[in-house]
């Protein structure tokens, strides 16, 4: 199995059906294998080796969509740029990985001097734009335009399909080496659990969140898989996203928790057509009932499904349906591994957990990443036994449902009791002044920890604190109250669309130290 083969199957089979969309430009799956073809035969003509790596630093286009068929169509290997990193983090993730070829687009060209001065092995720019390209760049029209076409080099399963970096959510970014089989399986499973795609029509998947991260890049492959259009959309506006539903007829979208906040929370919201659309895919970080329920309300009609992964996993592990948010016992879960997916929980010297207690998550599958990029250390204290250590805490309930309590990153200890942050969100989220919220622990000479929330304001709205504290005490323990509370306009966000707890903690130790 190979990352190539459904663009080869639909060309063949339904080759005037639209694969690619983008900004009113859409070719079929004739076309684009075509231009497939001849950039992977202009990577080669530029001097793509075998097994080279060839980063992507662009916002989702059509050609991102072409690029991640023509890499490896040319036998190299994919590097999805996290496109919110400075040109310093771009540098150190290409001299990390060794790449040296960069395929960009009108918005990121310019930043090419900046990162070639830190790593001048970067000694190949393709401009897959519709600017000019600058000089020191190929264009990638005029690679397809001046090329022809070359056989695909149909790397086989275990052969290496990218390094893909994490979100950098806790620390820094790992390379995570991901092989063909490991991403065709991740989709094969999405696509089997009938939750994805499971209305019966061709997918026309919008793809709002960045390619670059594996949530979307697997949906991606699981859209090309079914045969259905990419339409790719840069950037995230509320509004537009919403009036592009109705423009371009979707019929499914991924959306990361902060993306959905923002969509429900748009004035646009009260008068977008959205008939066309008929599921949402959830998932990449904890969404808080409260978030989920309002969202159901604002799009009636609308299948939310959870998916459960991260990059390590070729982003999937476990599936939450539709049907289940009317399910008590479940609609809080994450849902459950697919059929060829096994789930472990153990405590910290890796004993087992029965059914309800909470411990590391840990996954086994056909999923499970070939190890991170050049971190032989990194690799071995993730990857025991095929069992892959996720970092996560949760419990299995005893329907075999997944529970995810938090990050154990995250999690606060304080004067002894564990307390998981999403659950002091989620109490802290229903109320309604609050319109997105992240809680952390900080440093306490009684405690050890003590928990401290950040809310962002509803809008136009004045947070009465004693208030709110009140309402959290009606629905948690007193421990998991938060001992203080900071206001803010926005809580800091990853290139991924997930809160940088990370970044909160040390403002507000900053903030203590002053
Ligand atoms: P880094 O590993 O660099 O800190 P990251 O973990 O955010 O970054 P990803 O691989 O993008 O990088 O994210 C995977 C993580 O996202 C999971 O380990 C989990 O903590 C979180 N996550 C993903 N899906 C869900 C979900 N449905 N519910 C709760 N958390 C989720
Ligand atoms: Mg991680």
């Amino acid at each position: 199995m190979y990352l190539t083969q459904a663009l080869h199957r639909w060309a063949a089979t339904t080759p005037d059906r639209p694969a690619t969309s983008y900004g009113g430009r859409s070719r079929t799956y004739a076309e684009v294998r075509d231009r497939v073809a001849r950039s992977a035969a202009g990577l080669r003509a530029t001097g793509v080796a075998a097994g080279d790596r060839v980063g992507i630093l662009a916002l989702n286009s059509d050609r991102y969509v072409e690029a991640i068929h023509a890499v490896p169509w040319a036998d190299a290997v994919l590097n999805p740029v996290n496109i919110r990193w400075s040109p310093a983090e771009i540098a150190y993730s290409l001299a990390d990985s060794g790449t040296r070829t960069l395929i960009v687009d009108d918005l990121f060209a310019p930043a090419v001097p900046a990162i070639q001065a830190l790593y001048p092995d970067l000694t190949t720019v393709i401009h897959a734009g519709d600017g000019p390209t600058p000089e020191f760049a190929v264009a990638y029209e005029a690679l397809i335009a001046d090329t022809d076409p070359i056989d695909d080099a149909r790397r086989s399963g275990d052969q290496l399909a990218g390094i893909f970096y994490t979100g950098g959510t806790t620390g820094s970014p790992k390379g995570v080496m991901l092989s063909h089989a490991n991403l065709i399986s991740a989709a094969l499973a999405g696509l089997a659990s009938r939750s994805f795609f499971g209305h019966g029509q061709t997918p026309r998947s919008l793809h709002v969140a960045p390619m670059f991260h594996l949530a979307d890049f697997g949906f991606l492959l699981m859209t090309t898989i079914a045969g259905g259009t990419n339409v790719a959309f840069p950037g995230f506006d509320p509004a537009k996203v919403l009036a592009t539903i109705d423009e371009q007829q979707i019929t499914d979208t991924l959306l990361v928790p902060t993306m959905i906040q923002m969509l429900v929370s748009s004035p646009a919201i009260q008068d977008a057509q959205l008939d066309s659309l008929r599921t949402v895919v959830y998932g990449g970080s904890p969404i808080s009932p409260a978030l989920l329920d309002r969202a159901r309300t604002r799009l009636p009609g609308v299948d939310f499904v959870q998916a459960y992964g991260m990059t390590e996993l070729a982003a999937l592990a476990t599936i939450l349906p539709a049907a289940a948010h009317d399910d008590p016992a479940h609609r809080e879960s994450a849902g459950r591994a697919g059929p060829v997916t096994e789930l472990r929980i153990v405590d910290p010297s890796g004993r087992r957990q029965p059914a309800g207690t909470v411990g590391e998550i840990l996954v086994r599958g056909p999923q499970v990443m070939q190890g991170y990029w050049e971190q032989p250390e990194q690799t071995a204290a993730t990857l025991q036994d095929g069992w892959l250590h996720t970092g996560d805490a949760g419990y299995l309930d005893a329907d075999g449902y997944l529970h995810i309590v938090d990050r154990i990153k995250d999690m606060i200890i304080t004067g002894g009791e564990n307390v998981y942050s999403s659950e002091v969100e989620n109490a802290l989220a229903r109320h309604p002044a609050v319109a997105a919220v992240a809680v952390i622990g900080l440093p306490d000479e009684r405690w050890g920890e003590r928990v401290h929330a950040v809310v962002v304001p509803a809008p136009n709205t004045e947070v009465d604190i004693d208030a709110l504290l009140t309402h959290t005490r009606e629905l948690i323990a007193g421990y998991k109250v938060p001992r203080s509370v900071s206001c803010t306009d926005a809580l800091p966000i990853s290139g991924a669309g997930k809160v940088l707890k990370r970044a909160l903690r040390e403002a507000q130790l900053e903030t203590i130290a002053e």
